[in-house]
């Protein structure tokens, strides 16, 4: 949780990374980063100015023209990319600490995700030593031809949440900087420290001066970095406000802008699925980083005639996660990232209860320190209530019934989001045919597993643009056709 105070001032103890250097704020504005499980002070980092972003985009503006990272080869780039994954491999441990310290992710869960963002890195490393820059192409109506060039879209600017701090900053530089681009980060409030040790690192890896920049700070931060001049386009993950918001912004200076945005995923239960098979998967899958993950499958639908058996398993599976010590080996739930985002998943929760809906287990603050809430499992409500239609973003999901195939896929698609899903069936045939027919940007079948060679995003209120795979080098080139006489 990062806190409005002005002490620590920022300063040369806590600086930003601007071109390259360790460079003081223009301001005394601090965020200061508590633990959310113990309460303690983890560090600070500045708030940072709109002078400051302003030097940053200079900064990557510089590297972008200078030309020896946009026209170095893209073999150079991918050399680079794979120094930070080795700088990245040397200090894993610690950035996976410093984000459970920062946003009370279990240790287990961070430790995982720090093992990610090298491969990712390596990943684009390889589609930039084959990255096709250019292409001569026969023209239609004469005998002549037109070189087609691929061409990074110049400076981006990253704004990334707190709940993957590393991947979701990781699964926009990458394919980023494999194409040609120079980047200006601007971290979430809660998350400022692990951003700047991905700064570090970057260092240690021999980029140019101002390819990567680290500008620290709050909404405010943000906002001058989507409205600067010299930023030529903005990469976001978070909530849909905020990408709404975002969005407009970019629309009047006709910036492209990538957008990751919330979710309300659907399980689809099919009438031949195996509760032992689905249920398990669901407790993981349902209740991840404390339910703070975007494509999390929050609307469980079951058929109607085995409605009790799922919601009785499901809170059986629900009432054995151990909520706690995220850094303890006998939890398995850490806290909810800040008592703003508790207060906002009980007031959702507590909402449902008010308007008769069935809290079969949680709906509660976890115990002990921090800001721990209890996973939660409710029934009884109306696929059009609020608490089965908003994302809540804590541990906390609906079950729902469904009568047949039919019903359930218009269940499944009435919803504003559209970003992940899965659909259970004994019949893998079967499970893939009603997947084809959800709209939503990723399904898995009797899982959900992502994949980071294929695309991600959103349908609808879920974003629009993709991160991973090949098809995220897109998001970060233009087009350029030249005519040869
Ligand atoms: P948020 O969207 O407000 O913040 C995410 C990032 O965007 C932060 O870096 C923040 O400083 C920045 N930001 C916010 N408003 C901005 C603006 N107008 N211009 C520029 N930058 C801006 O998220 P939050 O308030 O921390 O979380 C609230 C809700 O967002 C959650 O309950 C959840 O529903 C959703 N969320 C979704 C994801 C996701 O992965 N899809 C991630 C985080 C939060």
């Amino acid at each position: 949780m990062a806190a409005e105070a002005q002490v620590p001032a920022a300063g040369p103890a806590n600086p930003l990374l601007i071109g390259g250097d360790w460079v003081a704020s223009t301001g005394d504005g601090a965020l200061v980063v508590t633990d959310p499980f113990t309460g303690g002070v983890v560090g600070s980092a500045p708030r940072g100015t709109a002078a400051d972003v302003d030097r940053a985009v200079a900064a990557a503006r510089r590297a972008f023209i200078a030309g020896d990272w946009v026209a170095a080869s893209a073999a150079r780039r991918a050399e680079h990319l794979r120094a930070l994954a080795d700088a990245w491999e040397r200090r894993g441990d610690e950035l996976a600490e410093l984000v459970t310290s920062e946003m009370g992710q279990h240790a287990a869960l961070s430790l995982g995700n720090a093992v990610g963002p090298p491969r990712v890195l390596r990943y684009y490393a390889e589609l930039a030593d084959r990255l096709v820059e250019e292409e001569v192409r026969p023209k239609l109506l004469s005998d002549s031809a037109t070189i087609v060039r691929r061409e990074p879209v110049g400076v981006v600017g990253m704004i990334i949440p707190w709940n993957y701090p590393l991947s979701l900053l990781v699964s926009k530089l990458a394919p980023a900087l494999a194409a040609g681009c120079t980047a200006v980060v601007k971290p979430a409030e809660e998350t400022p420290l692990s951003a700047l040790l991905v700064g570090e690192l970057c260092i240690e890896a021999g980029f140019p001066p101002g390819v990567v920049n680290v500008v620290t700070g709050g909404r405010q931060t943000g906002a001058e970095l989507v409205a600067h001049r010299g930023v030529d386009k903005i990469a976001f993950t978070g909530s849909t406000e905020a990408g709404r918001a975002i969005a407009r912004e970019c629309a009047e200076r006709l910036r492209p802008v990538s957008l990751e945005l919330g979710g309300k995923s659907a399980a689809v239960v099919l009438s031949d699925a195996d509760p032992a098979q689905v249920v398990p998967h669901l407790r993981m899958r349902s209740f991840a980083n404390a339910g703070q993950t975007c494509f999390l499958l929050s609307r469980v639908l079951v058929p109607r005639d085995r409605l009790e058996e799922y919601v009785a398993a499901l809170t059986d599976a629900a009432e054995s996660i151990r909520v706690g010590d995220p850094r303890h080996p006998d939890t398995e739930m850490g806290p909810l990232v800040s008592e703003r985002i508790r207060a906002r998943v009980a007031a959702l929760v507590d909402e449902a209860r008010r308007e008769g809906a069935d809290i079969r287990t949680g709906g509660a603050y976890a115990n002990g320190p921090g800001h721990g809430y209890l996973p939660t499992v409710i029934t009884g409500v109306d696929p059009s209530s609020r608490i089965a239609q908003e994302e809540v973003f804590g541990p906390v999901v609906v079950v729902l019934g469904h009568d047949g195939e039919e019903d359930a896929l218009r269940i499944a698609n009435d919803s504003r989001y559209g970003l992940g899903g899965a659909v259970f069936s004994a019949d893998e045939a079967r499970a893939i045919a009603f997947a084809r027919r959800m709209e939503t940007g990723t399904v898995g079948i009797n899982s959900y597993s992502p994949d980071l060679t294929a695309p991600f995003g959103g349908y609808k209120d879920s974003g629009m643009g993709r991160e991973n795979g090949p098809e995220a080098l897109d998001q970060y080139r233009m087009y350029k056709s030249i005519y040869l006489p």
